[in-house]
């Protein structure tokens, strides 16, 4: 049995985690955690507006922790995230699942946390002053991180980011892998490359061999077969339902590759 407590503010959803019970978003994981019997026992949600909350101006976007994928799409402004929330599950799914909730999503999930990786995102934990870098509330999230009250996402360059999702079923099916590139031009040369993949270890993860061939390069075609070469260096993928372990190993280089061409001639 789930008991479901509501709280009309962050800070009061955020003592009661604290507590130990579960943060609820949109409930497309969590509810059917709740349907299976495997949920925690207490879970908390809040009405909270500014979890809602959706700055789309400026050099850093604020998306509050409950900001659907749909609300995404409908934000003219935040056409960059565009092509990530669109590849977020169906309909139903980017009407309920929020940004919040894809930073805890396990393996198949978590698509939209590759990109916030590449992005160098910043995550905003209620309660606490200054925001951490993603990566680390990635890093921790099978611990209690606490309550995600907003992230902020640098805006990149017209051109300079790129996504891209492999799956089986098109438009919705899961990732096989997922791939989001930052790439930066200074005067034709490559600065501050962030690569992230999904679907490539147990969560979203950098790849330090891609930064490495891309960084400092021009983006020509030796720089994207040494890329391509080394997409898969000290990756240690999942074999699951959808794809072994091999077969991501084998195909990640030329997804890169191809999604690294697409952004050379945007
Ligand atoms: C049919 C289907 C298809 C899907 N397809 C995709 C897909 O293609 N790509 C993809 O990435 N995901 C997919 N998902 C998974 C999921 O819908 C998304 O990842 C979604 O963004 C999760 O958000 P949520 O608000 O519904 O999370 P919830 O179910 O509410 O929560 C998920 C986890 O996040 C934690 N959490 C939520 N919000 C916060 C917060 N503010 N602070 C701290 N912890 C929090 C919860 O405690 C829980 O552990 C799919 C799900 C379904 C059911």
């Amino acid at each position: 049995m789930t008991e479901v407590q509501t709280y009309p503010t962050i800070d009061e959803a955020a003592r009661a985690m604290a507590r130990g019970a579960a943060y609820m978003g949109g409930g497309t994981i969590v509810m059917r955690e709740v349907n299976a019997g495997t949920a925690a026992p207490v879970l908390v949600r809040t009405d909270d507006p500014t979890l809602r909350q959706l700055r789309a101006q400026g050099d850093t976007v604020s998306l509050g922790a409950g900001v659907t994928m749909a609300q995404i799409l409908a934000e003219p402004q935040l056409d960059f995230l565009h092509p990530v929330a669109r590849r977020v599950g169906g309909p139903q799914v980017r009407n309920m699942g929020t940004v919040g909730g894809n930073l805890f999503a396990a393996h198949p999930y978590g698509d939209f946390a590759v990109a916030l990786l590449a992005l160098g995102a910043r995550v905003q934990l209620a309660g606490t002053s200054g925001a951490r870098p993603v990566e680390d509330v990635l890093r921790d999230r099978a611990r209690q991180v606490g309550l995600v009250a907003a992230i902020e996402v640098p805006r990149p360059r017209h051109g300079s980011f790129g996504f891209t999702k492999v799956s089986r079923v098109k438009p919705k099916g899961v990732s096989i892998l997922s791939i989001a590139v930052l790439a930066p031009q200074t005067g034709g040369t490559l600065r501050g490359v962030r690569v992230a993949l999904g679907g490539m270890g147990s969560g979203p993860l950098r790849s330090a061999a891609v930064e490495r061939a891309l960084d400092g390069q021009r983006l020509d075609r030796t720089t994207l077969e040494k890329a391509q070469s080394v997409a898969s260096d000290g990756l240690q993928p999942p074999t699951d339902a959808l794809a072994s372990a091999w077969y991501r190993s084998e195909v990640v280089g030329v997804h890169l590759r191809r999604l690294l061409q697409s952004m050379e001639s945007s």
